[in-house]
């Protein structure tokens, strides 16, 4: 059976204090209700938190992620944060490709490409977003173009690495703007992105793949979208804030 996930990207919130508060929280809540079975939580704090929010998790609990590395090793990229320093911090997954960073950031796909096979190098596990803007989805593109990236960033890697990969299928449109796509929309897309890693890794390995969904994911409605055959879990934005959100929704399968 394949592993649901619910994970949290805090974005640009929280000052280090009020982040290791929402990660102790959540970790007691944890404690006090785990995680359905076969369910994961990974947390994506700013990277100046990442190392005080990782002394207060329990990697058995909450697995510490990124939200985005350098597409270099190492060298002179002022302001960059590499994988390798992630890693020594106790991160074991990284937020590659969000729209946000594709929007504000101009991040192509051969910057995501790089991205994703340092993560792998490292021993990290990508997650890796895709999803189509409002205007593609009304011309009825969404398929090329969820496509296309997966292709551009992904589909390089060898079947090996390709299985430490999970995928989040944002809608650009239903990102913070409590549109969410609906459940039907979400599985759609989610069987469609099955079915082209069936074509090019095999019908073993699409089996094995997380696909989560993201976009104004919350308690009230994540129970009939987690309840999609091929929806494996959320990237969660605002709704990881809180921390008590945030475990309703670990709960909702
Ligand atoms: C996100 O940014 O990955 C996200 C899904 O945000 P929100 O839940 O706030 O829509």
């Amino acid at each position: 059976m394949r592993k649901r996930i619910v994970a949290g990207n805090w974005k640009m919130n929280t000052d280090v204090a009020a982040g290791v508060k929402l990660a102790s929280d959540l970790m007691q809540l944890l404690i006090e209700k785990p995680a359905p079975e076969n369910v994961g939580v990974a947390i994506a704090p700013p990277f100046t938190h990442l190392s005080e929010v990782h002394k207060v998790i329990d990697p058995a609990k909450i697995c510490l992620a990124a939200q985005n590395c350098a597409s270099e090793a190492n060298g002179a990229y002022t302001g960059e944060v590499a994988v390798g320093m992630l890693k020594s911090v106790g991160v074991m997954a990284v937020i590659i490709g969000h729209s946000e960073r594709r929007a504000y950031f101009k991040e192509d796909h051969a910057t995501l490409a790089k991205k994703v096979d340092l993560t792998i190098k490292n021993q990290m596990r990508p997650i890796y977003c895709c999803g189509e803007v409002l205007d593609e989805r009304n011309a009825g593109i969404q398929n090329n173009i969820v496509e296309n990236q997966l292709m551009e960033s992904l589909f390089h890697l060898n079947n090996e690495d390709f299985s430490r990969v999970i995928i989040a299928y944002e809608p650009v449109w239903a990102i913070g703007t409590g549109v969410v796509a609906s459940p039907d929309q979400a599985q759609e897309m989610h069987k469609f992105i099955r079915s082209l890693v069936a074509a090019r890794y095999g019908a073993e390995i699409a089996e094995q793949l997380t696909i989560l969904y993201g976009g104004s994911c919350k308690s009230s409605n994540a129970v009939e979208i987690f309840s999609k055959p091929d929806v494996d879990g959320g990237l969660i934005g605002g709704a990881a804030l809180d921390a008590a959100e945030f475990h309703r929704i670990v709960q909702s399968f």
